[in-house]
C-alpha cells in the first residue's frame, strides 16, 4: 500500500490523523512545526519525538521527494534556479530571486503544461501531472533551506497553469499562509493564469488576498487568439470581465503581463487597443520583452522601443512597469522553464552543480 502524503495534510488533518494513532494533540503541533517550520526532509530529524513514533510515522507516511538534482548561480544577477527531482522521476524546475525587499521564490504548479501558449517553453512537451499541494509547498522549503535566507514573497509563475490544479493549488495558497507553516503574508503571493475564467471567478470567491496576474498579450481576441490557444475558449470580454470580478471581490488590483513580441504585438496600434482596454481599469501593466526559446523565432523588441511603449501607456494614464529580465543566463526567466532534465543538461553543461 503506498504511503500517505503527510506534508499535503493543513494543520487540522493533520491534527485528525494523529488522534486516529491515538497521539496527544500536542503531538501533531510538534510535527507540523518539523514540517512546515523546520522543513525537515526525513522523520529521524524529529528529534522532539520517540524513536518509536517516529518509526510509526514512517510506516504510514512519506515526505514525498522533492530533491535537487541541479542548481544553477546566475552570473549575471542574484538569481538561482533549481531542478528537483519528485517521487516518479519527473522534474520541475524553480527558481529563487533575491531583491533588496527580500527573497522571492517562483514555483512550479504542474509538471508540464497543456495550455499550449506559442511564446513558452513549458508548454513544449504538454501536460505530464498536477503537483501535489506537498510538492508545490516543498520547493519552497528547500530553497528557503538550502540558502539559509528567509523566502518571503512567492510567486506561482513557473511551470505550469495553477488553475488548471485549482483545489491543490488554493490549499496550497492557505498551507503558505498560515500561522502554523511559513506564514508568508498572502499579500506577497502572486499567481498567473492564462485565463481559466471560471476558475478565476472561483478564486475571486474563495476569500483570500493573494494578486492574481492576468497573462493578457494581446490587445484584441484575434493577437490573443494567435498566440494563446486558451483564448479559443474564453473570450477576452469574458476574462476582463472576470478580472473586473476579481478586484471587485478582493479589493486586490488585477497585474496584467504583456509579452512583448518583435512585430507581432508592439506596434503603435497596440498601444492603442491597450490604453483602451486598460485605461478605464484600476490595474496594473507589466510588459516583459520576450524571452527567446529555440523553438520559436520569437523576439523581443530593443530596449528603446519597449521604453517607447511603455511611456505611450503611462501618458494614456496605464500604471506601466518593463520587467526587470532575471537569471536569462540559466534559462530561469519567464517561459524558459522546461520539464526535460535532459534538455537543461545539456544546454548547460558546465553550470550544473549536483547534489548540494
Ligand atoms: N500559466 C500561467 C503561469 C506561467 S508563466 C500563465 O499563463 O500566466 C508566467 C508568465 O510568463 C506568463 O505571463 C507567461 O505568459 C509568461 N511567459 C511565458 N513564456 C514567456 C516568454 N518566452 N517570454 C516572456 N514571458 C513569457
Amino acid at each position: 500500500m503506498s504511503k500517505k502524503d503527510i506534508v499535503s495534510y493543513n494543520y487540522e488533518e493533520l491534527q485528525c490523523e494523529l488522534e486516529k494513532m491515538g497521539e496527544k494533540p500536542f503531538r501533531s503541533r510538534q510535527i507540523y512545526a518539523w514540517l512546515h517550520e523546520k522543513l525537515v526532509d526525513s522523520f529521524d530529524e524529529m528529534t522532539n519525538l520517540s524513536k518509536a513514533l517516529r518509526e510509526k510515522l514512517a510506516q504510514e507516511y512519506e515526505i514525498k521527494k522533492v530533491e535537487v538534482v541541479a542548481h544553477q548561480v546566475s552570473k549575471v544577477d542574484p538569481t538561482e534556479k533549481f531542478l528537483f527531482e519528485l517521487f516518479d522521476g519527473n522534474c520541475i524546475e524553480s527558481v529563487l530571486m533575491k531583491y533588496n525587499y527580500g527573497n522571492s521564490v517562483c514555483i512550479s504548479s504542474q509538471v508540464g503544461c497543456r495550455m499550449g501558449c506559442r511564446f513558452c517553453a513549458s508548454t513544449i512537451d504538454g501536460l505530464e501531472r498536477n503537483l501535489e499541494v506537498s510538492e508545490m509547498l516543498r520547493q519552497i522549503y528547500k530553497i528557503q533551506r538550502i540558502s539559509g535566507e528567509r523566502v518571503s514573497n512567492v510567486v506561482i509563475m513557473g511551470t505550469g497553469e495553477p488553475l488548471d490544479n485549482y483545489d491543490n493549488f488554493v490549499k496550497f495558497i492557505h498551507m503558505l499562509s498560515d500561522t502554523h507553516g511559513l506564514h508568508i503574508s498572502q499579500r506577497n503571493i502572486t499567481a498567473s493564469t492564462c485565463g481559466i475564467v471560471p476558475n478565476m471567478r472561483r478564486l475571486a470567491d474563495e476569500g483570500l488576498q493573494i494578486t492574481l496576474a492576468l497573462s493578457l498579450h494581446g490587445s484584441s481576441q484575434e493577437k490573443r487568439k494567435k498566440l494563446m490557444p486558451v483564448a479559443n475558449k474564453y473570450d477576452l470580454k469574458e476574462v476582463l470581465s472576470a478580472c473586473d470580478y476579481y478586484f471587485e471581490k478582493t479589493g486586490r488590483r488585477v497585474t496584467f503581463e504583456y509579452s512583448l513580441v518583435a512585430g507581432v504585438n508592439d506596434r503603435e496600434e497596440d498601444k492603442e487597443e491597450l490604453t483602451a482596454l486598460l485605461g478605464k481599469r484600476n490595474c496594473h501593466l507589466n510588459l516583459i520583452p520576450v524571452n527567446p526559446i529555440k523553438e520559436r523565432d520569437f523576439k523581443k523588441p530593443d530596449s528603446k522601443k519597449a521604453a517607447e511603449f511603455q511611456n505611450k501607456l503611462e501618458k494614456n494614464g496605464i500604471n506601466v512597469t518593463i520587467r526587470r529580465e532575471r537569471g536569462s543566463d540559466i534559462d530561469g526567466a519567464c517561459g524558459q522553464l522546461r520539464r526535460r532534465y535532459a534538455a537543461a543538461k545539456e544546454e548547460k553543461p558546465d553550470e550544473i552543480i549536483c547534489n548540494d
